[in-house]
């Protein structure tokens, strides 16, 4: 049997209260270690081209503290390899996988479908679900269940929390989250818009209203997560009504390689008329579209610098990025009713002054307004860059995944030291 964590720690022990947070890719993990208490990050790590000869493992104990990264190179077989080599860096800065502080593992999961609307401790059970869903995340939910299974076979007795990228969108009324197509043939195959980045646009629509010194219940906002992938929310009261990506990350905002929204008879037209097979066009809309189809470059710096030299595919592409930018914050004005802020985060969101001033020029009429001097700051607080007379506040709120994940992981299991809610047993415990 499993010891629940407060249970098993004697009296006068320290509680539990680290939460590692791991996010597995198919070739790469992520993972970093928290404190709870005070939000430390105590070290965070990236392993990269997993399986290949020239795997690299960056680890950095206390980053932002003035922790050195330390980087390894060799070959990494698989995700346990992978996952032992983080371990090791762990405790060999005294912060061991085996260390009683840690209450528990967190993991990013990309597709929880329309059955998980919440974290959730890992149980057979619910490792099958995940396995049921992968058709609709191919290429993320294996190896988000690898990383489930390999952190467990390194600590069994720990709670493993799936944390879900589409949980938070699970509130979307029907009305937003249907495709107007035949109703039997959508219930068949589970079509339906799901939406991703759910964690991010969970903690910046949070932490928004924190900055407008508001709960969260009472404040609408617009949030615009725009890194190499990209996606908007609309969130009222805490609670997302609608959402840009769809049944997978490809409908949408212009991305760094995929095309967004686009007429579905593109894709008739590119098979009858270009003769391109379904995988050549599924290749050309999520890998070579977007900005970098448009101008040869995905990096938001490179076409601005770009842009500022006169260069005129990459001023166009700039122009389809923020004209779409545009009419979503529209959609969303109008799916809200009554907006309180516009809210940017993720590599673009969080550093590009153009992006935000081009996306809100011309909206006064609804509401945003960005001031200029405000707008120039960098930094990495959440901070207003509208000024003071706005009827709609706009805001740059740095998005933390990670810290996301530990949370709800951590309040899952750390405070009462059981998990609640959960039906079955751990993982590893039952029958099937
Ligand atoms: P993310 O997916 O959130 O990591 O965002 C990655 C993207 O952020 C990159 O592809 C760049 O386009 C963009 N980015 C990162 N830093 C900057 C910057 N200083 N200025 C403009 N864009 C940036």
């Amino acid at each position: 049997m499993t010891t629940p964590i407060s249970e098993g720690a004697p009296s006068g022990a320290v509680r539990p209260h680290r939460v590692l947070v791991l996010n597995s890719g198919s070739s790469s993990v992520k993972y970093q270690l928290l404190d709870m208490h005070g939000h430390a990050r105590l070290a965070t790590g990236l392993i990269e081209r997993i399986g290949e000869k020239t795997s690299r493992l960056t680890h950095t104990p206390r980053p932002g503290d003035g922790g050195e990264p330390r980087t390894r190179s060799g070959p990494i077989a698989d995700h346990d390899e992978a996952l032992k080599a983080a371990a090791g860096e762990l405790a060999a800065d005294g912060l061991g996988l085996d260390s009683p502080e840690l209450a528990a593992i967190g993991h990013r999961v990309v597709h929880g479908g329309l059955r998980f609307t919440e974290p959730t401790v890992v149980t057979d059970e619910v490792l099958t679900e995940i396995e049921r869903l992968v058709p609709l995340a191919p290429l993320h939910n294996p190896a988000n269940i690898t990383g489930i299974r390999t952190a467990h076979g390194l600590r069994p007795d720990l709670p493993q929390v799936a944390v879900f990228d589409t949980a938070f969108h699970t509130t979307m009324p029907e009305s937003a989250a249907r495709y107007a197509i035949d109703a039997d043939t959508a219930d068949a195959h589970r079509i339906r818009r799901y939406g991703f980045h759910g964690t991010s646009h969970a903690y910046v629509s949070r932490r928004t209203a924190e900055l407008l010194g508001r709960p969260p219940e009472d404040v609408n906002v617009i949030v615009l997560h725009l890194g190499n992938g990209a996606s908007a929310s609309a969130v009222a009261g805490g609670r997302c009504v609608d959402t840009s990506m769809g049944l997978t990350p490809l409908e949408g905002l212009v991305m760094g390689t995929r095309s967004g929204d686009i007429d579905p008879a593109v894709i008739f037209h590119l098979k009858r008329v270009a003769g391109m097979s379904t995988d050549e066009i599924d290749v050309l809309l999520n890998r070579r579209s977007g900005l970098v189809g448009l101008c040869g470059d995905n990096d938001m710096r490179e076409i601005r610098r770009r842009v500022d030299e006169g260069d005129e595919r990459a001023a166009l592409a700039f122009d389809i990025y923020i004209h779409r930018l545009k009419k979503y914050i529209g959609a969303y004005a109008a799916v809200l009713g009554r907006v309180d802020a516009v809210v940017f985060t993720a590599g673009v969101g969080e550093n590009s002054a153009p992006v935000r001033e081009a996306a809100i020029a011309g909206l006064a009429e609804l509401g945003p307004v960005v001031d200029g001097d405000l707008n120039a700051v960098r930094s990495r607080e959440p901070r207003l860059i509208s000024p003071d007379h706005a009827r709609v506040a706009v805001a740059v709120v740095p998005t933390d995944e990670e810290l996301e994940i530990a949370e709800q992981t951590f309040a899952l299991v750390g405070r009462s030291g059981t998990p609640s809610g959960q039906a079955g047993p751990p993982l590893g415990q039952a029958d099937n």
